[in-house]
């Protein structure tokens, strides 16, 4: 799972390694913004350090956005990045496979008669490693929680995440799984609060608070990374 360091409103993403001796930043090609620090770093020393950075990294941010690389449109081409779970992966097409999209840990692969419904068949996938995803992730925040639905499905929701039901059954948007796993858990928290209180009262922002002290952040968050979503 990846770190994130949140400054300003800024998420950046830690990547740590035992060779690195020395902090850098880079903007990436989708605007994503990286730290790579040496393994031992201490958190408030990448804190201290981005500060001083942050006037870099908002001109970067503003030519990124200018030349509108921010949130490019998917190319169904080899190479293409594509995210599970705010992991990137690539996507690989080839001529002859069994199925149209296979996954086998490392790479998307798509047979390319199929790439016209490149969209129908990612839902497809999304929807059923999602919701396996999903089903033990729940579990976990409903310990926590205490809260419990009556039942999860994953499925189109258009500009929605998720719902929660008078049925008490949640809903999650198939294209949730693109994003980071504390994105993620956001939303499921978010919905098995909904079982408590069903509207945004301030009750309800109240208890979410009290089981995810940092829910702000990371609903801010979501929102900034909406753009990169696929199929959105
Ligand atoms: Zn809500």
């Amino acid at each position: 799972m990846s770190e994130t360091l949140v400054i300003h409103d800024l998420a950046f993403e830690v990547r740590r390694s035992q060779r690195r001796a020395t902090l850098g930043l880079t903007v990436d090609r989708f605007g994503e913004l990286v730290i790579h620090a040496p393994a031992v770093a201490q958190i408030e020393e990448l804190r201290n350090w981005v500060e001083k950075k942050l006037l870099w990294v908002h001109q970067k941010l503003l030519l990124k956005d200018s030349v509108g690389t921010k949130s490019k449109p998917l190319e169904v081409v080899s190479g293409e990045t594509i995210s599970y779970l705010g992991r990137n992966y690539r996507l690989k097409l080839v001529e002859k496979q069994a199925q149209p999209l296979m996954f086998d840990g490392d790479w998307f692969i798509l047979r390319r008669r199929d790439q016209a419904a490149v969209a129908q068949h990612f839902q497809k996938w999304y929807e059923q490693a999602g919701a396996e995803w999903l089903a033990k992730r729940v579990i976990g925040w409903q310990r926590k929680t205490g809260k419990a639905p009556a039942s999860i499905a994953v499925s189109a929701l258009g500009f929605r995440w998720a719902s929660c039901g008078r049925d008490r059954i949640l809903r999650f948007n198939w294209q949730l799984f693109q994003l980071p796993v504390r994105l993620i858990d956001y939303v499921i928290v978010h919905e098995l609060m909904h079982l408590k209180e069903h509207n945004h009262t301030p009750e309800f922002w109240r208890v979410l608070e009290a089981v995810m002290p940092d829910w702000q952040t990371r609903k801010s968050e979501l929102a900034g990374l909406a753009a990169n979503v696929n199929w959105r």
